[in-house]
């Protein structure tokens, strides 16, 4: 650790963190949302605490727990493709470590808390639209079952920052909004990548040890392999990582080394997407023209798709079945998440091509399809092959249902809700983003306030022309 944060900022070096105290926001705190299960699952909180004068006192960076030793962590990163030496932590900093009653350890983390010895020339701020873009997505990715950094509540001010969403030249004022984050740890590729760009090899060397010794207990730390195997233990997770992203049609719009968790959990919310009318070239970042970063890029994952249609195990030409099921959902921008959630409610008496699919509006557009009755006669062959072995074809079918309907939401943040939540909250409204939140909370479930509302609807027409900017 580094005690003096006035060194010249990007020739640190042989550290990984540095200690430095957060800059606390000023004007008129609010609290902008919490996410109940991330205070009362991880911090052993009572939801009411959000009430309490202390608690914002806390996430503005002005009073530090009991114990707190803020430090910001040094790293580096590829960004679309060329290494950009150290980027960062510019703006956040991890407050210590806490053991919660279940004996997890989570480390706490403000978010937009202030410069650090890594803020470049930025100034340590987040904005509040970015900051409900994470707060949402990262409580929903978990309720998804995505691995992720946790969430736990959001603040603004009327503290004024400099950002230029659109890259205008023309920067605009927006308001500076602090995120209470969690995570077992923050260290991410790029907190290797620094180390061994410049040569800090024995730096390096420690902190392979420390990372394998404190997060992957099943490596030994005699075993001469052990570097090789961490290697390959994070390569898989980040793997598993991407296959779960794809099939719930997520794509992190800024995929570089700054931003992959060793971990393999989903990390650093920006520019992502759960993209609405499938299309494999969908890429969330407008700041990303070459499409470096788009879904079908990031690898293929036959398996996540198999279990979304009901299959147990992959048999000949399942892969074909779900391509062919990817094109058909590409060509008539049918919606990923309605089209999986609305094939799991389908009877078999209804897989037939003359079946009326008025409330069902993505298989409607799916249906448009040539190829759609083809397909289902497929599906439905390739079913009643897996019920074969089943001792009862009724329970078969309930159980084949009941297990689509345990992976295919019924919700997912959709850019659109998101946006609409921030315009609100923009204007200190901020019950949006609290309702979004909450039915995040559940969404494998039919929510009746959220069906009123339009969540599990066709998006309206100017949601699909949204574009999220990597300004934040
Ligand atoms: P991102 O592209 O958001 O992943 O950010 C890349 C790096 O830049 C991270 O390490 C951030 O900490 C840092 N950064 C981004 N915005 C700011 C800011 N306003 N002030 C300081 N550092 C920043
Ligand atoms: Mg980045
Ligand atoms: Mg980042």
């Amino acid at each position: 650790i580094d005690e003096n944060h006035e060194q010249n900022r990007s020739s640190l070096k042989n550290i990984i963190f540095s200690e430095v105290i957060p800059r606390p926001l000023e004007r008129n705190i609010r609290l902008v949302g919490a996410s109940e299960d991330a205070l009362t699952n991880i911090l052993d909180m009572d939801p009411d605490i959000t009430n309490r004068e202390e608690f914002l006192e806390f996430i503005i960076g002005r009073k530090l727990p009991y114990g707190a030793l803020p430090v910001a962590h040094r790293y580096g990163g590829h960004q679309y493709g060329l290494w950009v030496g150290q980027l960062g932590d510019g703006r956040a900093h991890i407050l210590g470590e806490y053991v919660n009653r279940k004996g997890e350890r989570w480390q706490i983390q403000l978010k937009g808390s202030g410069q650090t010895p890594y803020a470049r020339t930025h100034d340590g701020r987040s904005v509040l639209r970015s900051s409900i873009r994470e707060l949402v997505a990262s409580e929903a990715c978990y309720h998804l079952g995505i691995p992720t950094t946790r969430a736990a509540a959001l603040v603004v001010s009327d503290d004024f920052v400099l950002r230029d969403m659109y890259y205008t030249g023309c920067p605009r004022r927006e308001r500076a909004a602090i995120l209470l984050r969690l995570s077992p740890s923050w260290f991410r590729f790029g907190s290797m990548e620094i180390l061994a760009k410049t040569g800090e090899i024995s730096v390096l060397r420690q902190f392979a040890e420390f990372t394998i010794k404190e997060y992957f207990p099943d490596i030994h730390g005699t075993d001469e392999n052990r570097f090789i195997r961490l290697f390959s233990e994070v390569a898989h997770r980040s793997l598993d990582l991407v296959a779960k992203w794809q099939g719930m049609g997520f794509a992190h719009g800024l995929l570089n080394t700054d931003n992959m968790s060793l971990l393999g959990l989903t990390l650093d919310y920006g520019p992502f997407g759960f993209v609405d009318s499938y299309d494999g070239g969908f890429v969330p970042n407008c700041c990303d023209g070459e499409g470096r970063y788009a879904l079908a890029k990031q690898p293929d994952v036959t398996e996540t798709f198999l279990m979304k249609i009901g299959l147990k195990e992959e048999r000949w030409g399942d892969e074909q079945l779900v391509e062919k099921l990817l094109d058909m959902m590409q060509q008539t921008g049918a919606d990923f998440t309605s089209t999986f959630r609305q094939l799991s409610e389908l009877e078999p008496s209804e897989m037939v091509s003359e079946t009326k699919l008025e409330e069902k509006w993505a298989l409607k557009r799916l249906s448009m399809h040539s190829s759609w009755g083809c397909w289902l006669d497929q599906y439905r062959e390739r079913l009643d092959k897996e019920a074969v072995d089943a001792s009862s074809l009724g329970m078969f079918e309930d159980e084949r249902r009941r297990r689509m309907l345990s992976v295919n939401p019924v919700y997912v943040p959709r850019n659109w809700l998101i946006h609409e939540a921030i315009l609100d909250a923009e204007m200190n409204n901020f019950d949006k983003v609290r309702y979004l939140l909450e039915v995040m909370r559940r969404p494998y479930e039919v929510q009746a306030e959220a069906e009123r509302r339009g969540f599990s609807a066709q998006p309206p027409q100017w949601a699909y022309a949204l574009k999220i900017s990597c300004s934040s």
